[in-house]
């Protein structure tokens, strides 16, 4: 049985990644979260009740917590997912993003390796420190460039990705210099359920059954690779158990669309599976779509080839740009108690003890 000790766990990815390790029996999960605004207990609730799960909340910041959580967990590696994670946030307020993204991963990267070079020979090699990051590193992709690499020179342009490319190169200098085993992996837009509605597809889903405008940066034209949430945390598994040390991989869904266009198949689906939840006097959810003014420094396009990851470790989506979008709406149709107690504030009184927090 081995502990994979978990950031960010109580977040829209971490979520869906410890469920993940779950399903298999012989992993452990020791979930560590400060519980910002975007970290949910509700998204992991039915996991606290598992044997081979525990949540601890901390900041990945509290170097000395993070000793004792890795001195009494033994863990056999560490995924990092824990950051600050919305660009435009990132535009208003960067601190943030430095102290959590740059600084928290330095923090972690420090504690993993004194625990790392106190193991025995054997679980030195079996530990990995498993970044988890962000296509937004490489910048604005060109209509005529070839697709995101791990070759792919770092290039960003928003606070949000220059503290993602900042910590990625720590993760890399921290394995060149001091031998600290890792792997990082660089994903394009996730979509799926349980995340926070902030971000443009529950955003466009929450404000269509609420009758509210669905509004889209600029023209709309921005071009995104979409990959479902469930199909990452698949790829982050694959990676962390199978990936060479030392690599990065770039991961993506083989779906490139234009915003304007994930906004009108989000209404699409919503015609079709929630006809009845439209306003009075509308006749189409595509009515509600507004073109507001464009964010400031806004990457046109990005997109991800995903060759490396499907050759060495056969790893592909299993769900289609549609087929993930009808699950994403179905989701947030059916899980009404999980978004209104966000949208209401209630989320945040979780964390205050009606949910037990429990060490390891
Ligand atoms: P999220 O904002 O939903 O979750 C982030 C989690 O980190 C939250 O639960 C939050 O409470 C926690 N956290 C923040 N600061 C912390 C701190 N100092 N200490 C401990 N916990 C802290 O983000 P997400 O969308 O789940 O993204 C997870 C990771 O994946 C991030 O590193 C992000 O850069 C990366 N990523 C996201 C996407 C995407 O499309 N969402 C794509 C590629 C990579």
């Amino acid at each position: 049985m081995k502990t994979i000790f978990v950031t960010g766990a109580a977040g829209f990815i971490g979520s869906a990644l410890v469920r993940e390790l779950l399903r298999h029996d012989d992993i452990r999960v020791l979930a560590v979260d400060k519980l910002t605004y975007a970290g949910n207990l509700h998204s992991i609730r039915e996991l606290l009740d598992s044997e081979r799960f525990a949540f601890v909340q901390k900041d990945i910041n509290d170097r000395s917590a993070m000793a004792e959580l890795f001195a009494t967990s033994l863990p056999g590696g560490i995924i990092h997912l824990a950051a600050e994670s919305h660009v435009d946030r990132s535009i208003d307020g960067p601190g943030e993003f430095i102290m959590t993204n740059i600084v928290g991963t330095y923090s972690l990267l420090e504690t993993s390796r004194d625990y790392w070079q106190g193991l025995d020979d054997s679980a030195k090699r079996a530990f990995r420190f498993h970044h988890v990051s962000t296509d937004e590193v490489y910048g604005d992709l060109a209509d005529s460039a070839a697709l995101f690499s791990e070759e792919t020179p770092y290039n960003p342009n928003s606070p949000y990705s220059a503290s993602k490319a900042s910590s990625d190169h720590l993760v890399r200098a921290w394995g060149h210099t001091y031998g600290l085993p890792f792997v990082i992996t660089n994903c394009s837009n996730n979509y799926g359920p349980r995340q926070f509605p902030e971000k443009l597809v529950p955003h466009i889903i929450l404000n269509a059954i609420s009758g509210k405008p669905l509004p889209v940066y600029g023209d709309g034209g921005q071009i995104r690779d979409w990959l479902y949430v469930d199909d990452h945390a698949k790829a982050l598994v694959t990676v962390f158990r199978r990936g060479k040390t030392g690599s990065s991989y770039t991961i993506g869904g083989l779906n490139e669309r234009r915003n304007i266009d994930v906004v009108r198949t989000l209404c699409e689906i919503l015609e079709e599976l929630a006809p009845d939840r439209k306003p009075q006097g509308l006749s189409r959810y595509e009515d509600l779509i507004t073109f507001v003014k464009d964010r400031p420094g806004h990457d046109r396009r990005y997109a991800i080839d995903a060759s490396m990851i499907e050759r060495e470790l056969g790893w592909t989506p299993s769900e289609t740009f549609e087929s993930g979008m009808i699950r994403t709406v179905r989701w947030y149709l059916d899980n009404e108690d999980w978004w209104r107690s966000i949208l209401s504030g209630e989320y945040r009184l979780a964390r205050l003890g009606q949910l037990e927090e429990r060490a390891t």
